[in-house]
């Protein structure tokens, strides 16, 4: 008789989960909360569903599991991926090594796991939140309780998500289930999200767009290194490269430490090129006013406040400047720093950093402390990047705990 599976949490991870479950021989039913499953898929990718990174390693994820994490890509990675979603008619194309559905949408990639679902006979029970998981005595190893209703099963996948975009139906109350098995639950914070800084001056360059290499420091230690187009906003950072490292800041004020971030306008040149580029120009636009004499090297706004900051007038002849405001004004392009004081919350974050303690998850994604249990996706302590890294994450270890929820010993 084929195993009787349950997939709880009918998002990317536990759709997966439930193909490859059924596919190797199991017989299985998602239960999803929300009226449809994939809510989040949609919204991904800006509507367009970057599914995937041709650059792919365990170095783009953190979290509790980065063994882990290779162990599971290398049975199910970007080639596994993309031959799935290829068998499935899928074309894609590359930008840059992202993956995208050729369509340019994501409602693409979620219509292809809804019919695959329907091929392999998976029974999807939608508008089904499970309400409590349980072992069972006998042969009902575990019973997963819904309003009014019971069902007993062999295996459970867990893939409830984590915290990010509650509104797609991700609340965190996958860790409560887990939980209740005692797993330990790393306390999730908010990522791949913007950060909230002190300084009053963002209302003035609200809304600029620049190049720019950024340093974060946390107690005064720098933590890791971005570059990529800095977005500012009237309370703080915000783009890509801030998205890269706002889960070690999250992490850090949520540990209560003190957490800056440098801000280089200039990020080709390190502190003395820096220098040297402003004093080539000071020989040769030494008569500008200092308005004119730094047009062009960056947004304008950009240097009306750094010459703010700097305390020097606009109207001051650029040789006229003392040195050590000069100086400063160097410093300042390739260096502002700027205080973090909090995160934008879960609402406003793509994924959220901790979950399920991946010490606690064997190789092939089972509790250690509940044989018969599994985990997919975002619930387990692992986040990726922005760039494709977090769905992958979610075929991944769907694909991985599917399989093994059918043909594992537990
Ligand atoms: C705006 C946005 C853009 C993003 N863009 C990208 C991108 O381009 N590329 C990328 O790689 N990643 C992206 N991500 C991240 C990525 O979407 C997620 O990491 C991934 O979808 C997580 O998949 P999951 O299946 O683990 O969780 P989820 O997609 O959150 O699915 C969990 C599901 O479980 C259901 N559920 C929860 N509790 C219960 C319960 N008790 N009973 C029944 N059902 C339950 C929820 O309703 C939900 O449908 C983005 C995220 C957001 C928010």
């Amino acid at each position: 008789m084929s195993r009787r599976i349950a997939v709880i949490g009918g998002g990317a991870a536990g759709m997966m989960a439930a193909i490859w479950a059924a596919d190797s021989g199991g017989t299985v039913t998602i239960y999803e909360k929300n009226d449809r499953v994939g809510k989040k898929i949609l919204s991904t990718g800006n509507g367009r569903c970057n599914f995937s990174n041709e650059n792919m390693a365990p170095l783009f994820f953190h979290g509790s599991g980065t063994a882990l994490i290779g162990k599971v890509l290398s049975e199910f990675g970007v080639l596994q991926t993309k031959a799935f979603f290829s068998s499935l008619g899928m074309r894609m194309k590359e930008r840059s090594g992202y993956l995208y559905p050729a369509s340019d949408q994501a409602s693409t990639v979620l219509d292809i796991l809804r019919y695959e679902l329907a091929r392999k006979g998976v029974a999807v029970h939608t508008g089904e939140a499970v309400r409590d998981l349980s072992c069972g005595k006998g042969k009902e190893k575990f019973l997963v309780a819904r309003q009014g209703a019971r069902e007993s099963y062999d295996a459970v996948i867990l893939s409830c998500g984590g915290c990010a975009a509650p509104n797609t139906g991700s609340d965190g109350n996958g860790f409560r289930l887990a939980g209740q098995f005692g797993h330990r639950i790393i306390t999730p914070v908010p990522a791949l999200v913007a950060l909230r800084c002190k300084e009053k001056f963002y209302k003035q360059v609200a809304g600029v767009r620049c190049d720019a290499g950024l340093t974060l420091f946390v107690a005064g230690e720098p933590v890791c290194e971005e570059r990529g187009e800095l977005q500012l906003t009237d309370y703080g950072i915000s783009g890509i490269p801030v998205f890269q490292i706002s889960r070690f800041a999250a992490r850090a004020l949520q540990e209560r430490k003190p957490v800056t971030v440098r801000i280089s306008f200039l990020p080709d040149f390190d502190g003395a090129a820096c220098e040297s580029f402003f004093k080539a120009r000071l020989r040769q636009q030494g008569e500008d006013s200092m308005d004119v004499f730094l047009t062009g090297i960056v947004n304008k706004k950009i240097s009306q406040l750094l010459l703010k900051l700097a305390g020097i007038r606009e109207t001051e002849q650029a040789k006229g400047i003392p040195t050590a405001a000069f100086e400063k004004l160097c410093r300042l392009y390739s260096g502002l720093e700027t205080e973090v004081v909090g995160t934008n919350g879960f609402d406003k974050a793509q994924v959220s950093a901790g979950g399920v303690d991946c010490r606690e998850v064997s190789d092939r994604l089972m509790s250690k402390r509940q044989p018969g249990l599994f985990f997919a996706g975002e619930i387990l302590d692992i986040d990726g990047l922005c760039g494709g890294y977090n769905l992958q994450w979610a075929w991944s270890s769907g694909a991985v705990a599917g399989k093994a929820a059918v043909y594992d010993s537990y």
